[in-house]
């Protein structure tokens, strides 16, 4: 029997841009079945109700009109920040599944709400590396033609204006996020399988994660490992999945337990 609750747990996964943390957070939700809250997606679309051209997206100098966008319009918008808690809110409440929540300060949010949460990560790599990520990223648009140069400056102006933000709305420093999380992990270097990887084999969230099977017992205590027969894939979770996340194989007859 599952236990009565009205609130689902959230599992944060936060992390500054071009961090890795939306690709990470894509990969645990997969693994742990887990519904999806992107503040990044929300915030995007929410811009572009106030305004800010989705088309300009592709346009060569979009960062620089998106600072000043985020400099000069959002401030004069109140309601934005109140309108990303209500949806989150929202979210939260109408949930089927527990929720993994990742952008920049979910973790703010969960503990301004006062919501159960299961884990509190963030995910974070060198200013150089995430120059490198944004790039290869934006290879085939407008914004893929900034050098270095000009994207290490543009990424830490955005840095220095999130952090301003999350002061004066959470009260939380991004450039400290050791101090609002239970996990820091610097995937400088890595892969996104390395990342994924290092995160879920982290003591401290293997233990943590283990709070999920309290709210839902049918979860697995123990991770299942199988293999796809059709292409190698071997996944690896606490859910029995239907589907093979790579080749999309749902043969049932085409999947070998390499647990047994
Ligand atoms: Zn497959």
């Amino acid at each position: 029997m599952a236990i009565a609750t009205t609130v689902k747990p959230v599992v944060i996964i936060d992390g500054l841009s071009s961090s890795g943390s939306s690709s990470v957070a894509n990969r645990v939700a997969e693994t742990l079945d887990l519904e999806r809250f992107s503040g990044g997606q929300l915030y995007r679309q929410l811009c572009s109700e106030k305004g800010f051209c989705p088309k300009d997206r592709n346009a060569p100098d979009f960062e620089e009109k998106f600072v000043i966008f985020a400099r000069e319009i959002i401030p004069k918008h109140p309601e934005f920040d109140s309108t990303i808690d209500n949806k989150f809110l929202d979210l939260v409440r109408n949930a089927t599944k527990p929720l993994l929540a990742e952008g920049r300060v979910t973790a703010a949010l969960v503990t301004k709400y006062n919501i159960p949460v299961i884990v509190k990560v963030w995910i974070t790599a060198s200013l150089a590396e995430r120059v490198k990520r944004y790039k290869l990223k934006h290879a085939n648009t407008g914004a893929g033609q900034y050098t270095d140069e000009q994207l290490t400056k543009i990424i830490s102006q955005k840095d220095q204006l999130d952090r301003e933000r999350y002061l004066r709305i959470y009260n939380v420093d991004i450039f400290k996020p050791e101090l609002y999380n239970d996990i820091v992990l610097d995937t400088t270097g890595q892969t996104l399988d390395q990342s994924y990887y290092q995160l879920i084999n982290d003591p401290i969230f293997r233990e943590k994660i283990k709070k999920l099977f309290d709210f839902y017992p049918d979860y697995g205590t123990s991770i299942v490992r199988w293999k796809c027969l059709e292409c190698g894939y071997v996944y690896e979770g606490f859910v029995p999945i239907h589907m093979c996340p790579r080749c999309g194989n749902i043969d049932p007859d085409k999947f070998a337990d390499l647990a047994q």
